[in-house]
């Protein structure tokens, strides 16, 4: 059985839970330690008493254990993508490319140490400076889902790390196996005892440590809405109150205009809807397609969506792995009957396929007939379930691309530049996308959305030191000139 690491130390748990792989549920990628309340208790412990330090450490001895872990992390890719991609089930290019981009935030990470930067301005008073600086947070608890089990960890603890907090790391229960091997990474690379402590187990049990716990100052979570929900109300109603960022579902638009190339649509439409098994936040379910090219659209789609290849995701040319787990496929088949009753067409796929190891395989599924008030278009189905929504005109489309509760990414597909701008503009989503898939970010700006999709800072980036850092503004009399304590407007 795989240890938690706590304290410097890897220990033992009295409970243990299997990673199946989902795209054949008789194998097993190991048996994985679950954390119990004290366990976690003392993992937060271990990184309050090691803030003080870390937080004063060089940025030189950052720069070098996280540039040294975003190296390990690329050079082992192909390893750890595979590792991934069983747990996972994402396919084998997929994890391999999730890696990829888990060692770049590394790499990313080690360099913004060296460029923290502050701000001195002249103060309203003679003989006075103003310095805004930024300060490490505290002990920051990190909570994370299955869908990109490194790439979301590395985008959360990478800044924690750099910018001088301490980290209790809680992985989602169903990918513990990319976790350990990134946490292994990390302590190889020399992080100081309690630095760094990975707690695997229950969201229920670890992660509710964490949210009671007054040693931990901050929360980055990325998860479901209901669960994101109690996250923050438990930070902001506790004592003392915690700082929180939440990043949870979307129900994103991708808008496909008359004068869009077709080939460039279908493509987007494919990968925003279908990729990584559709279980992204920032994938596109609702493909909103106006009269003049719907139905060559939907031709189009459901031709490309045939020749597909769902399998293993470790065999090469396998395009669409498995759903994650039964629960998940239930939720896909559960949402597929609900775009049935509502009286949505099933215009292509939505069957479950047999293939030669028993795993979570559904075919990828496209409704059309599709009003934007049906639950399939406005509710977070998390799989490879998509809607074609039809609209008379450009207008229309970008009403009903803002109509949701959602607001992480968008797309738009044409040839209009008076279009692509006008919805840069309008589009009520963190990211907007043109002539490209809803998802698929770079690395290096930065992540989030609006409305029901994200809350607080953005992640990624160097937008990431607004949720990991916190602002102290000082001022100094330097008595080169009258003393003036106070002037009039002055607090
Ligand atoms: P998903 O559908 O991705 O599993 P969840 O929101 O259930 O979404 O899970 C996201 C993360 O939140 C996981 O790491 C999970 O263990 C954790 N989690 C679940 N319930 C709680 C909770 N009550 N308190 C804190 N964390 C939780």
């Amino acid at each position: 059985m795989t240890k938690n690491y706590i304290a410097g130390e890897w220990v033992n748990a009295t409970e243990a839970s299997p990673d199946i792989n989902p795209s054949n549920t008789g194998d097993v990628v190991g048996e994985f330690a679950r954390a119990s309340a004290a366990e976690a208790e003392a993992a937060i412990a271990a990184a309050h008493d090691a803030f003080p330090a870390w937080s004063r450490s060089s940025i030189q001895l950052r720069h070098d254990i996280l540039k040294k872990v975003g190296d390990e992390i690329i050079a082992r890719k192909d390893e750890l993508g595979r590792l991934l991609s069983r747990e996972e089930g994402k396919t084998l290019p997929e994890g391999i490319g999730e890696v990829t981009r888990a060692g770049q935030i590394f790499q990313f990470f080690a360099g913004e140490c060296l460029r923290m930067a502050g701000e001195k301005l002249p103060s309203v008073r003679p003989a006075i400076d103003v310095e805004i600086t930024r300060e490490p947070v505290g002990v920051i608890g990190l909570i994370t889902p299955w869908n990109f089990p490194i790439a979301i960890p590395a985008w959360k603890i990478a800044p924690a790390l750099a910018y001088g907090n301490t980290v209790v790391f809680k992985p989602a229960e169903l990918v513990p196996g990319s976790a350990h091997a990134l946490s292994e990474i990390i302590i190889k690379a020399g992080i100081p005892a309690g630095v760094f402590n990975l707690v695997m187990g229950r969201g229920s049990i670890v992660g509710e440590a964490m949210l009671k716990s007054p040693k931990v100052s901050a929360i980055s979570f990325t998860g479901s809405v209901s669960t994101g929900r109690q996250v923050a109300m438990k930070c902001v109603t506790g004592d003392p109150m915690k700082k929180v960022q939440l990043e949870m579902g979307g129900k994103n638009p991708m808008v496909v205009l008359d004068d869009a190339d077709l080939n460039v649509a279908v493509e987007c439409g494919i990968n925003s809807a279908f990729f990584s098994t559709g279980q992204r936040c920032t994938a596109s379910s609702r493909i909103i397609v106006t009269d003049g090219i719907h139905d060559r659209f939907v031709q189009a789609m459901t031709e490309r969506m045939r020749g597909l290849v769902v399998d293993d995701a470790l065999k090469s040319g396998t395009h669409i792995g498995p759903v994650v787990d039964q629960s998940q496929l239930d939720q896909d088949l559960n949402y597929i009957r609900i775009g049935k009753d509502e009286g949505a067409t099933l215009a292509q796929g939505g069957e479950l396929l047999k293939r030669d190891t028993p795993g979570f395989y559904l075919e990828p599924a496209l409704f059309t007939n599709v009003d934007n008030s049906m639950r399939i278009a406005r509710e977070e189905i998390f799989g490879p379930v998509a809607t074609v929504i039809r609209a008379r005109d450009y207008e229309e489309a970008l009403d009903i691309a803002n109509d949701t509760p959602f607001g992480l990414s968008s797309g738009i597909c044409t040839t209009s530049l008076k279009h692509a701008s006008h919805f840069k503009r309008n589009a009520e989503a963190g990211m907007v996308m043109v002539n490209l898939p809803t998802a698929g970010v770079d690395y290096h700006v930065p992540f989030g959305g609006r409305k029901g999709s994200s809350y607080g800072p953005r992640e990624q980036g160097r937008y990431a030191e607004e949720f990991y850092t916190t602002v102290k503004t000082a001022y100094t009399f330097d008595g080169n000139g009258p003393y003036v304590p106070k002037t009039k407007g002055s607090e």
